[in-house]
């Protein structure tokens, strides 16, 4: 892959210093984001490499849409795939309950493709169209201390930054936002995803390449689509959980992939012979959090799944990373210096509504995949149906938003 530089635009004179802890992809989006508005960031990053690499995501057409202003089009396309369906099947054999096509409808209707990839490919694209050194790995952050004009930024090795912005982009289990409502924990969904990425097999080549496949069984669902341009399948298993979660931690472990297939055995047979494909398969624990009564303070504000974690059922999680980062860098590059803080209330005040309501939804959605019920109504609706359901997630342009709050 070779994504194009972004063009370097002229910094704007009176921008603020913004620092950003954790160099995930709401992180990096923000400091691409950031880039071509014109504003310089550094990002701290505590691990020494991009991790997650068994493991895919799906983009939906809110956040290819940013990418593709963003410059990462091309870099997209090159390492992603663009499934023409959803199909959602029954558990037990396999039969079709709902067909959604993607291709093209979800561009007719919403104007952006929707992507599936590896998340290290996502990684790597951005981390490629942005300046040399903008990312400083291996720094973890300890502690923040905010004043009336900066922000100092403590780091594991005795180190410290300053800066005049500091964005917490650091995940699930952030320090920043612990920081500003520390009885506000994670929750554990009482729910684990399986994921592994496998090759694809020449039997599942037609059907693999051209669609999201998602069976839907009770109390738990199994997915699969192509990532690495269509060379590998990637699975998620979403089922209850056998072992308990530490509060403070949502790492992968590997888990016994024959142990995990034999408890689907009576489920469609290719479901378990998948599982029993994968070379690696790992177990992480799912959690969400009520939605926070604040973002930001003067100085510090948070973006991703350090604002709103959400359960995976939508999909939205970093599609809602991009969201924000996109409309906060926005809305610091018109705020300037002196602009901060009003650029990080308006930021939040725009953002946390919306960010909610995916992240209540997500949480319902898995009750209705999860729920006996939940096959019979997706059988009984049609394609336009669901699509007119996803049209406030799917439609929104966060460019566009950020520019009308701006300019309010
Ligand atoms: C099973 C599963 C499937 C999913 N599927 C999808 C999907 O298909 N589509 C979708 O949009 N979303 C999906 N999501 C959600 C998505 O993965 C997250 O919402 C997204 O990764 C959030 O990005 P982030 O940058 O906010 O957080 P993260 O990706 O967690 O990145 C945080 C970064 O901060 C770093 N960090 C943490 N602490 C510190 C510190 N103290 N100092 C410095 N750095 C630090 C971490 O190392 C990490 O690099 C899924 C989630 C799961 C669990």
């Amino acid at each position: 892959m070779t994504p194009a530089p972004a063009p370097a635009p002229k910094p704007r004179p009176n921008a603020p210093r913004i620092a950003v802890v954790g160099g995930g992809i709401a992180g990096l989006t923000f400091a691409l984001a950031a880039h071509r508005a014109g504003l310089v960031t550094t990002v701290y990053e505590k691990s020494r490499q991009s991790r997650d690499g068994a493991a895919g995501l799906q983009l939906g057409p809110n956040a290819v849409r940013s990418l593709e202003r963003l410059g990462a089009g091309p870099g997209l396309r090159s390492v992603s795939s663009r499934p023409a369906r959803l199909d959602f099947r029954h558990w037990r054999d396999g039969a079709a309950l709902l067909r959604v096509p993607i291709r093209p409808g979800y561009f007719v209707r919403f104007g952006a493709e929707h992507h599936v990839l590896l998340r290290t490919d996502l990684h790597e694209l951005l981390l490629g169209l942005l300046p040399p050194d903008t990312v400083v790995h291996g720094a973890p952050c300890v502690g923040l201390r905010e004043g009336a004009d900066e922000v100092r930024i403590a780091f594991a090795d005795g180190t410290s930054a300053v800066a005049e912005v500091v964005v917490g982009a650091d995940g699930v289990h952030s320090r920043v936002a612990a920081r500003m409502h520390p009885g506000r924990r994670p929750r554990h969904s009482g729910m684990d995803a399986y994921r592994a990425v496998v090759p694809i097999g020449a039997a599942e080549r037609a059907a693999a390449v051209d669609a999201v496949r998602v069976w839907l069984g009770t109390d738990r669902h199994f997915l699969c689509y192509p990532v690495a341009s269509g060379r590998r399948l990637n699975l998620v298993l979403v089922a209850p959980s056998d072992a308990g979660a530490d509060p403070e931690e949502s790492r992968a472990e590997p888990v016994d992939a024959e142990v995990v297939a034999r408890s689907l055995l009576d489920w469609d047979p290719a479901v378990p012979a998948l599982l029993r494909s994968s070379a690696e398969l790992h177990r992480r624990p799912l959690f969400d959090r009520d939605p926070l009564p604040a973002w930001s303070t003067a100085r510090t504000t948070l973006i991703g799944d350090a604002a709103h974690p959400m359960l995976p059922h939508q999909a939205q999680g970093a599609c809602q990373a991009i969201e924000d980062a996109v409309v906060l860098a926005t809305l610091l590059a018109h705020g300037g210096r002196s602009g901060v803080s009003e650029a990080l209330r308006r930021y939040a005040a725009h953002r946390a509504p919306r960010t909610a309501r995916v992240q209540g939804e997500s949480r319902e959605y898995g009750a209705l995949l999860h729920s006996p019920a939940g096959a019979e109504l997706l059988a009984g609706l049609d394609a336009d149906a669901l699509l007119d359901l996803m049209a406030w997630t799917y439609g929104y342009d966060a460019e566009e938003q950020a520019l009308a709050t701006a300019l309010a």
